[in-house]
């Protein structure tokens, strides 16, 4: 089939394996295990020599399909898909990395992969956290046994953009491996495969997803990495071409030793929401930026954190990278106002810690999933006490501006 654009190859992606009885949703397979009528094709399963399943905790045709969809999006090699977003993060920096090795990450994190990448440090990887907005603040912080370098697209809550041309060149030159997490822009913004990416991962459960009914997680190889420059690949997986050694170690030493895998009905609900993933995602940015525009000139709001604004420290790079500037923002509320009494106060708006959904969503960030991390950490990721962030989603805009003109007049 001759290329198509976004939505068109999305839409047709499950008919392209021919699934039986010409279904057009890839069917939801429960089946844990698989049976073989020629023992030795089993075991070649087994040893990597032939496509096929052998045990759920592996691969399913559902969600074989799901990770098909998402390479597509991707435009990548081929793609492992987890239960949830961390365990697709922690089961792959496990299954590539080793004690004694070291990572550059962003210091502007998801609260968990913060809090992931603590339990690291004390297992032995080591991990330096810099401003990921400039290029230099990594460089400056590889060493002799750096592997690889950890940055999200759009941080959470400020939302900083990262470096993300210049980190990739740098990870070229230097040969690491260049982790870059999605989720916050989704393949619909932005590919990272354009900034020279080696791996991406994306929580499914935000924007892909969309409907807020699943968790999922997913790790695309987009085959820029060179492997076999790789220090840590087992020999067992180096029987194929060395493009698949990455993919193949994540697949088992990451999916199918930590056993985090998804199941097939929760892949079901992920590919069907993420049919609709340009159209959603277009409509909650234009009702984000003009919100955002909204905040920033109203007098209770001291502070917007938006990439869309022509103010924001990396406005014009968004602008380059992005195809839109993204549905989160954040803002930094007057004193006049409790941020509490704010949030209670839009009708609208509902107050939860999950993004990407439809809904819109608020939550006041310093008391609940930046807590843990402690004032001193908050203050050094530029988190006020007041900050409120929103996941926009695709309500009709007049109504998402009525009800904060209402609950910022309060
Ligand atoms: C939510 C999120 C994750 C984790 O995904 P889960 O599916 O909730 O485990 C990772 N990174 C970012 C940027 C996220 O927003």
């Amino acid at each position: 089939m001759k290329k198509k654009h976004f939505t068109s190859t999305i839409l047709h992606a499950d008919r392209q394996g021919r699934p039986e009885h010409g279904v057009l949703h890839k069917p939801i397979h429960t089946s844990v295990a698989f049976g073989y009528e020629d023992a030795r094709e089993l075991a070649e399963v087994f040893q990597n020599k032939r496509k096929g399943y052998a045990y759920g905790r592996q691969n399913n045709p559902t969600i074989d399909a799901l990770a098909n969809k998402i390479t597509l999006m991707e435009q990548g090699l081929d793609s492992v898909i987890f239960a949830t977003g961390m365990a697709a993060i922690g089961s792959t920096l496990l299954a590539l990395l080793r004690s004694g090795d070291h990572i550059v990450s962003s210091a502007f994190l998801f609260g968990n992969t913060n809090s992931l990448f603590n339990t690291l440090n004390s297992l032995g990887i080591e991990v330096t956290f810099v401003d990921a907005t400039d290029a230099s603040n990594v460089e400056a912080a590889i060493k002799p046994n750096t592997k690889l370098v950890f940055v999200e697209t759009i941080a959470n809550p400020v939302t900083q953009v990262a470096d993300l041309s210049a980190i990739g060149e740098l990870c070229e030159k230097r040969k690491l491996i260049y982790f870059v997490d999605n989720t916050m822009t989704s393949p619909c913004l932005f590919l990272p495969i354009t900034v020279k990416a080696s791996l991406i991962i994306n929580s499914l459960t935000k924007y892909i997803g969309g409907h807020g009914n699943a968790l999922g997680g997913c790790v695309t190889d987009t085959g820029l990495y060179d492997w076999s420059s790789f220090e840590n690949i087992y020999d067992n997986y180096k029987n194929k071409d060395s493009s698949q050694w990455g993919i193949t170690q994540i697949r088992k030493k990451g999916l199918r030793d930590f056993g985090a895998a998804l199941g097939p009905e929760a892949a079901h609900h992920l590919s069907v929401g993420s049919d609709t993933l340009s159209l959603r995602i277009k409509h909650a940015c234009d009702n984000a930026l003009a919100i955002a525009k909204f905040c920033e000139n109203h007098p209770k709001v001291n502070k917007v954190f938006y990439p869309g604004l022509s103010t924001h420290p990396q406005h014009e790079r968004a602008r380059e990278l992005f195809n839109h500037f993204g549905a989160i923002f954040s803002i930094e509320l007057d004193a006049s106002i409790d941020c509490f009494d704010f949030l209670n106060s839009l009708e609208l708006v509902v107050c939860s810690s999950n993004l990407g959904d439809n809904r819109s969503l608020g939550i006041p960030v310093a008391h609940t999933i930046y807590y843990e991390m402690g004032a001193e950490r908050r203050a050094s990721m530029g988190i006020p006490e007041s900050m409120v962030r929103f996941s926009i989603g695709i309500e009709d805009q007049a109504d998402l501006i009525a009800d904060f003109k209402q609950a910022l007049a309060d």
